[in-house]
C-alpha cells in the first residue's frame, strides 16, 4: 500500500489521478489532497477518498473551507496556505506526490517533495522550466525519483533504454528526441485571422481535455516550447537533441530515434490516465481505465514541421532554452501573465507572443542560480509583462 499526496487535486490532472487511484483501493491510499478555489469539488473529493489532510492554498478561503467540510461530513484535518502545501508534500508517511498545481505556484511544494526524496510524478512542467538545474540537482541530492507525467515526456521515458543514464544520449545510441505536438486548434486556420481568436475558441483543444492555461498554451504552442525546455532538463539533453514534430492525431505521444535508424514510439489514446497510471505503478503497469487503441478505426497518422510564423511562442521558448535559466524563468512568468490577461479578455490572442517577446527584450541578460534569484526573476518578469499589458489599453 503506497500513500499519495495529490497537489492540485481539483484540476484536470488531479481529477484523473484520483480516478486512477480509485481503481486500485488495495494499492494506493490518499494522504492529502490540495486545491485553491474549487472548495465544493475539493470537499466532494475528500468525501470520496478520505484523506488525512485537505489543504486549501488560498488562506482567505480557510473559514469557508472548514464550514463546507462540516457540511459535507469530511473528517480530514483542514489546513491552508503555502506552508501546509509543503508539509503534505514532504510528510514522512507519504510515498508518492503528484505535482499537478498549475504554473509557478507549484514550484515550492514540488521542490519540497523532491527534497524529501519522494517519488514525484511531475505534471507541473512550469516548476522545472523555472528552476531547471536547481530542481534536478535537488532530486539528485535527495535521491528523489522523478517521473514525467506530461504525456510526451512520459512517452520519451518509456522509449529510452532501461539503463539510460541522465545526459548520456550519445552513449545510449540516441540521435534525436522527437517531441510530438498536435499543433492545437489553429493548425490550419488562416494566420491573418489570429487576431480575432476568441477565448472560447482557444479553450477548445481538438484532442485533449485539460485546464484552461495549458489549453491556451497548446493553442499558441507555448506548451510545446515549455515541454522542449522540460525535456532538456528531464533527460539531460541539449536543444540540438530535440526536434518538434507535428502529429495532429495525438496518438503517438513522442519518439526516440537511434543511430541505427530505429525509431521507438509510444502510442495510446489521448488520455492522461495512461501516463498517470504509469507514474503511480512504475516500474509495473496497472489498469488506467483507458480504452486501448483500435488500429482498425485509425484513418491515418500524419506528421508535419511546425511553422514558426504560426507559432511564434514556440520559437521564443526554444530560443529562451538556448539562452539559459534567466530567459526560461522569465518567459514562463511572462506567459502566465499574458495567458491570464487573454483569458480575462484584456489582450488579444496574438498579443500573448508580443508580451512574451517584449518582456524578454526589456530585461538584461543575467545568470541565475539560487532559488532566491529565480523567484526574483519570476517576480520581475511578471511586473514587466503587466506593464506591457497596461500599455496596450
Ligand atoms: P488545472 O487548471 O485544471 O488545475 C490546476 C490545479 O492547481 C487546481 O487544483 C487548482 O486549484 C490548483 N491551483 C491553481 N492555482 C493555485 C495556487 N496559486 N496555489 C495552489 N494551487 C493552485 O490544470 P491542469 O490539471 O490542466 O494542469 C496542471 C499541471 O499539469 C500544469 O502545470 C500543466 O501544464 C500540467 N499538465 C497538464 C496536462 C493536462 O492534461 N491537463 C497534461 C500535461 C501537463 P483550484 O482548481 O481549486 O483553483
Amino acid at each position: 500500500m503506497q500513500t499519495v499526496t495529490v497537489l492540485g487535486a481539483t484540476g484536470s490532472i488531479g481529477c484523473n489521478t484520483l480516478d486512477v487511484i480509485s481503481r486500485h483501493p488495495d494499492d494506493y491510499r490518499v494522504f492529502a489532497i490540495t486545491g485553491n478555489s474549487q472548495l465544493d469539488l475539493l470537499m466532494q473529493q475528500a468525501k470520496a477518498c478520505s484523506p488525512r489532510f485537505v489543504v486549501v492554498a488560498d488562506e482567505a478561503l480557510f473559514d469557508d473551507a472548514r464550514k463546507l467540510a462540516a457540511d459535507y461530513g469530511v473528517t480530514a484535518d483542514i489546513l491552508c496556505g503555502q506552508r501546509a502545501l509543503e508539509e503534505v508534500a514532504s510528510a514522512g508517511e507519504v510515498d508518492i506526490v503528484m505535482a499537478a498545481i498549475v504554473g509557478a505556484a507549484g514550484l515550492i511544494p514540488t521542490l519540497a517533495a523532491v527534497k524529501a526524496a519522494k517519488k514525484v510524478l511531475l505534471a507541473n512542467k512550469e516548476a522545472l522550466v523555472m528552476s531547471g538545474a536547481l530542481f534536478i540537482d535537488a532530486a539528485k541530492q535527495s535521491g528523489a525519483t522523478l517521473l514525467p507525467i506530461d504525456s510526451e515526456h512520459n512517452a520519451i521515458f518509456q522509449c529510452l533504454p532501461q539503463d539510460f543514464e541522465y545526459g548520456n544520449l550519445q552513449s545510449a545510441g540516441i540521435s534525436s528526441i522527437l517531441l510530438t505536438g498536435s499543433g492545437g486548434p489553429f493548425r490550419e486556420r488562416e494566420i491573418s485571422t489570429f487576431k480575432e481568436i476568441t477565448v472560447e475558441e482557444a479553450c477548445h483543444h481538438p484532442n485533449w481535455d485539460m485546464g484552461r492555461k495549458i489549453t491556451v498554451d497548446s493553442a499558441t504552442m507555448m506548451n510545446k516550447g515549455l515541454e522542449f525546455i522540460e525535456a532538456c532538463w528531464l533527460f539531460g539533453a541539449s536543444a540540438d537533441d530535440i526536434t518538434v514534430v507535428l502529429h495532429p492525431q495525438s496518438m503517438i505521444h513522442s519518439m526516440v530515434q537511434y543511430v541505427d535508424g530505429s525509431v521507438i514510439a509510444q502510442m495510446g489514446n489521448p488520455d492522461m490516465r495512461t501516463p498517470i497510471a504509469y507514474g503511480l505503478a512504475w516500474p509495473q503497469r496497472i489498469d488506467a481505465g483507458v480504452e486501448t487503441l483500435d488500429f482498425s478505426k485509425i484513418a491515418s497518422f500524419t506528421f508535419d514541421t511546425p511553422c514558426m510564423e504560426r507559432y511564434p511562442n514556440l520559437k521564443l521558448a526554444i530560443d529562451a532554452c538556448r539562452s539559459g535559466q534567466a530567459a526560461t524563468t522569465r518567459i514562463n512568468a511572462a506567459n502566465e501573465v499574458a495567458v491570464g490577461a487573454f483569458l480575462n479578455k484584456q489582450i488579444r490572442f496574438t498579443d500573448i507572443a508580443v508580451v512574451n517577446e517584449e518582456t524578454l527584450n526589456k530585461m538584461e541578460p543575467m545568470t541565475v542560480c539560487s532559488l532566491q534569484q529565480i523567484l526574483e526573476q519570476d517576480h520581475a518578469a511578471r511586473e514587466v509583462a503587466q506593464q506591457i499589458i497596461r500599455g496596450f489599453s
